[in-house]
């Protein structure tokens, strides 16, 4: 899988598809409307992209509800359905460098990351689904009397699924993987600041043989084509990445129609550092948790707790670390930090890490802009942070890190779940059984012990508390694409 993404010299992608990808076809937005999309390394204008709206999601969801309703893609072998997603991540590998370099002009990320990992991870997914597509089973069941009953597993229908652009690629990876395996029909809203490998991807899926209208693509914002998609009456379930308040209006929206929805959203994880742990791997694991991805993760550890025994130490690794992080060009192969992604999350970042100074955190490093063009921002480090401190409980999403001070395993646990997310933990330590105990112990969808945002397509993901309802990833991804049908069958 690494082979293909070698270190290779970036050649700056061309941007091929920009309309709305409706029924197999490549069309204008109804209104004529697009809008733009820009490189939020230079602020310069990539392209312009159809706006869509209520008129392109109905057209998209008449698409996905012919398809599925009475298509070639439901009457189709669940095999097949496998062995043409593997096509479709064979053609993702066979671009992936080109992939890469367009998630890196979209988003900004650094080409080192998009390369390494979210393109490979793309691919695996996919893979991944592909395996399941004809194992998706019911269970014979023994009922009173002379009945014969059976469950079937069958797909939930059309799916309107909503992402955001922190990792554009990766999250169409994984709403389709799921949606196609159990033989749902797609009509999905990428993010507006990131839609371009989102539509690189639905040509790829028909070219690889993907009947049209099983996947539908149409670009525009949130309020208007997002909210036409989750109002509408022929869609079945919404799939939703992004922030707890779009998800609350969605839910709310989407009640009037039953709709099944599952939600992935935001956290302020916590990652504790016990006095036990092996200091290099954690300073690493600290470092890599909060700033991978330019702080742009739901999971990052962004309350690092660190035992009172060691902080000093800790900190002043840490402080050196961020003084070595390679910020600049993402098209650079060395960059290890890129951009945000737009203006409003630059602004957003910048606002907090002021209230962190008014709040009467230590700043240690960063605090400030990077350069003149571009949405970069230093690494920055925040410590003598305090549990009720803005910037220790609101998601900031950018690279700041807040250090917290603790004294013991009793103290710790309630102080880490004391929030209303529960996406994410991590704990370092070298003694086996305070990590297991920890691990219990910690409200929250996944814990790492001794390593920090290790993912695997095999391995659900997903939020606890106010950070999401369901799960993707692994078998419990595929549960919230079914249905659950009783037959019941008279033998008498
Ligand atoms: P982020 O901060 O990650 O942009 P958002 O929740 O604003 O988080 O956006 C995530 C996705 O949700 C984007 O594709 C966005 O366009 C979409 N979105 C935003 N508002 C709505 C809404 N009211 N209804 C449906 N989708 C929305």
């Amino acid at each position: 899988m690494a082979t293909v993404l070698e270190k290779k010299k970036v050649t700056r992608p061309q941007v091929r598809q920009t309309q709305c990808f409706i029924g197999g076809k490549w069309i204008p937005a109804a209104s004529g409307k697009t809008f733009e999309t820009i490189h939020p390394a230079t602020e310069e204008v990539i392209a312009e992209v159809a706006e869509g709206d209520k008129e392109d999601i109905d057209a998209a969801v008449e698409a996905a509800r012919e398809q599925f309703d009475g298509g070639e893609w439901s009457k189709m072998d669940a095999r097949d359905r496998g062995i043409l997603m593997n096509k479709l991540a064979d053609l993702i590998e066979q671009e992936a460098d080109e992939l890469a370099a367009l998630e890196t002009l979209d988003n900004g990320k650094p080409i080192r990351d998009a390369r390494a990992a979210d393109i490979p991870l793309v691919i695996d997914t996919l893979r991944y689904y592909a395996g399941w597509a004809d194992k998706i089973q019911g269970h014979t069941i023994p009922v009173r009397g002379e009945y014969f009953t059976y469950t079937r597993r069958e797909p939930v229908g059309v799916v309107g699924q909503i992402i955001p652009w922190n990792f554009p690629a990766l999250m169409v990876a994984w709403k389709w993987g799921p949606a196609l395996a159990t033989g749902c029909t797609i009509v999905m809203k990428p993010a507006e600041q990131t839609p371009l490998t989102c539509l690189r991807m639905a040509r790829l899926a028909q070219k690889a043989g993907i009947p049209d209208g099983v996947i539908n693509v149409v670009p525009g914002y949130g309020p208007t084509a997002g909210a036409a998609l989750v109002k509408h009456r022929g869609v079945d379930k919404i799939a939703f990445t992004g922030e707890g308040g779009t998800a609350k209006i969605i839910q709310r929206e989407a009640l009037e129609t039953m709709k099944r929805c599952t939600f992935e959203l935001g956290g302020k994880s916590p990652n504790i550092i016990f006095a036990d742990a092996d200091m290099e791997a954690a300073v690493e694991g600290a470092h890599f948790g909060l700033y991978f991805n330019q702080g742009q993760c739901c999971c990052a550890g962004s309350r690092l707790f660190v035992e009172e025994r060691v902080h000093d130490e800790f900190v002043d690794r840490l402080k050196e670390k961020n003084r070595q992080r390679k910020i600049g060009d993402p098209f650079d192969p060395e960059t290890e930090q890129g951009p945000q992604v737009d203006k409003a999350q630059f602004d957003k970042i910048l606002k907090y890490i002021d209230i962190g100074k008014q709040e009467g955190a230590k700043l240690v490093t960063g605090g400030k802009r990077h350069g003149e063009e571009g949405y970069f921002i230093e690494p920055t480090l925040f410590t003598g942070v305090k549990d009720e401190m803005k910037i220790a409980t609101d998601e900031i999403f950018g690279p700041v890190m807040s250090v917290l001070k603790f004294k013991n395993i009793n103290e710790i646990a309630d102080r880490a779940n004391r929030t209303n997310y529960g996406l994410a933990a991590a704990v370092w330590t070298r003694d086996i059984a305070k990590a297991h105990k920890m691990a219990a112990k910690l409200r929250a969808g996944t814990v790492w012990v001794n390593c920090y945002d290790v993912f695997d397509a095999g391995a659900p993901f997903g939020g606890f508390k106010e950070s999401g309802l369901g799960r993707e990833l692994g078998e419990a991804g595929l549960a919230n694409y079914t249905e659950l049908k009783t037959v019941t069958v008279s033998l008498s």
